[in-house]
C-alpha cells in the first residue's frame, strides 16, 4: 500500500515545529522507522509532516548534575556507540543493542521511540525502571514528565499532538548501582515476545530501590511493584510468585498470555542473578 496524500514542512527552529504542529492533523516525522510504516499500511494519514531533522540541539548527550540528558534526535546507533552512556547509564548501554538491526538503529531515535511508545520496545521500559524524565515543548510552554506518569494507554503517552519531545533524561550510574535486562525475541532484532529492565542499588550488599519494568506483557511498559519489593527481601521465588498479581498479560500476535507469563518468570530469575552480582 502506499500512503494517503499529505503535505511536508520542515521545522528550522522548535518554536517552528510548536508552530507547524498547530494544524490539526499534523505529525512529527524524526527517524520515520515507525511513522513511515503506520502511513503505508494508513494506520495513520495525517495531513501534514513536520519534519524536525533540522532542529539544532536536539542531537546531544550531556552529564550534568548526576543526570544524563539525551536529546530527542539522538540516533539508536550514536547511543549505542556513546561512551557517556555506556559509563553513565549501563542500562540503556544494554538495551540499545537490541533494538531493530543496525540500519533501524542508523535512523531511529531515541526521542521517536519513547513518542511512539510501542508496548514491546526497550527503551520506554528502561526509562522507566530508571525513573527517568521526558521533556516536553509545546504551545503553552515547555513541561517535564516523569516516565512513571508518562505512558497512558496502547500507543498513549502524556504527548499531546501538538509538543515535541525534546530530551529525556536519566539519573547518572553511581557506585551502588546494578541494572540488568534480558528479553525474549523470536530472532534478534524483533520487537520483544517479554523484556525486563531493572534498576537497583546494593550498598549495603542487599538491594534497595529496586525498580522492575516489564514490555511486551500489557498496553503499555509497567513497573512490577510487589516483585520489587519481594527481591528487595532478597527473597527470587517470591518475587517470581508475586508477578501473578502485578501483571495479567493478554494475548497477542506474538504469544499467549500464559506464555508471556511464564516467560516474565524466567526474565525475572535471569534478571535478579544480574542484579545480585557487582558491577564494574
Ligand atoms: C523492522 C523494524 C524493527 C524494529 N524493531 C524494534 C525493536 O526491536 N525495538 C524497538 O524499540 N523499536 C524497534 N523498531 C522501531 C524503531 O526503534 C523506531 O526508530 C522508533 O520506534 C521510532 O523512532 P523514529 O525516530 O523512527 O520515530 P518516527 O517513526 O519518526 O516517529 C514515530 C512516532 O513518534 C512521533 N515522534 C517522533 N519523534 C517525536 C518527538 N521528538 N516528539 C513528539 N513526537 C515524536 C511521531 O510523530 C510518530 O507518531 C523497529 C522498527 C522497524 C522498522
Amino acid at each position: 500500500m502506499k500512503p494517503a496524500p499529505f503535505a511536508y514542512a520542515k521545522a528550522r527552529s522548535l518554536d517552528h515545529a510548536i508552530e507547524l504542529l498547530a494544524d490539526a492533523e499534523a505529525r512529527v516525522l524524526a527517524g520515520g522507522q515507525s511513522l513511515i510504516a503506520t502511513l503505508n499500511m494508513r494506520l495513520s494519514q495525517p495531513s501534514l509532516l513536520v519534519d524536525i531533522n533540522g532542529v539544532g540541539g536536539l542531537d546531544r548527550i550531556t552529564l550534568e548534575n548526576g543526570t544524563v540528558e539525551i536529546g530527542a534526535l539522538t540516533r539508536h546507533a550514536q547511543a549505542e556507540r556513546s561512551p557517556e552512556i555506556a559509563r553513565h547509564a549501563p542500562l540503556i548501554a544494554l538495551a540499545m543493542p537490541q533494538i531493530g538491526h543496525p540500519a533501524i538503529r542508523n535512523r531511529g531515535t531515541i526521542g521517536g521511540s519513547i513518542a511512539f511508545a510501542d508496548p514491546a520496545a526497550e527503551l520506554p521500559a528502561c526509562l522507566l525502571a530508571l525513573g527517568g524524565e521526558i521533556d516536553v515543548a509545546g504551545p503553552t510552554g515547555r513541561r517535564t514528565v516523569k516516565a512513571d506518569d508518562f505512558f497512558k494507554a496502547l500507543f498513549e503517552t502524556a504527548l499531546t499532538p501538538r509538543d515535541v519531545l525534546t530530551a529525556i533524561r536519566v539519573p547518572a550510574a553511581t557506585a551502588d548501582t546494578r541494572v540488568g535486562f534480558s528479553e525474549f525475541a523470536r530472532r534478534h532484532g524483533d520487537y520483544a515476545m517479554a523484556g525486563l529492565a531493572a534498576c537497583a542499588l546494593a550498598d549495603t550488599g542487599r538491594l534497595r530501590d529496586v525498580r522492575l519494568a516489564f514490555f511486551g506483557v500489557g498496553a503499555t511498559p509497567m513497573r512490577a511493584r510487589k516483585a520489587e519489593a519481594a527481591l528487595a527481601g532478597d527473597d527470587v521465588d517470591a518475587s517470581i510468585a508475586a508477578l501473578a498479581e502485578d501483571i495479567d498479560p493478554p494475548d497477542d500476535v506474538q504469544a499467549s498470555g500464559a506464555v508471556k507469563r511464564h516467560l516474565a518468570g524466567v526474565l525475572l530469575r535471569r534478571v535478579a542473578r544480574q542484579l545480585a552480582e557487582p558491577q564494574p
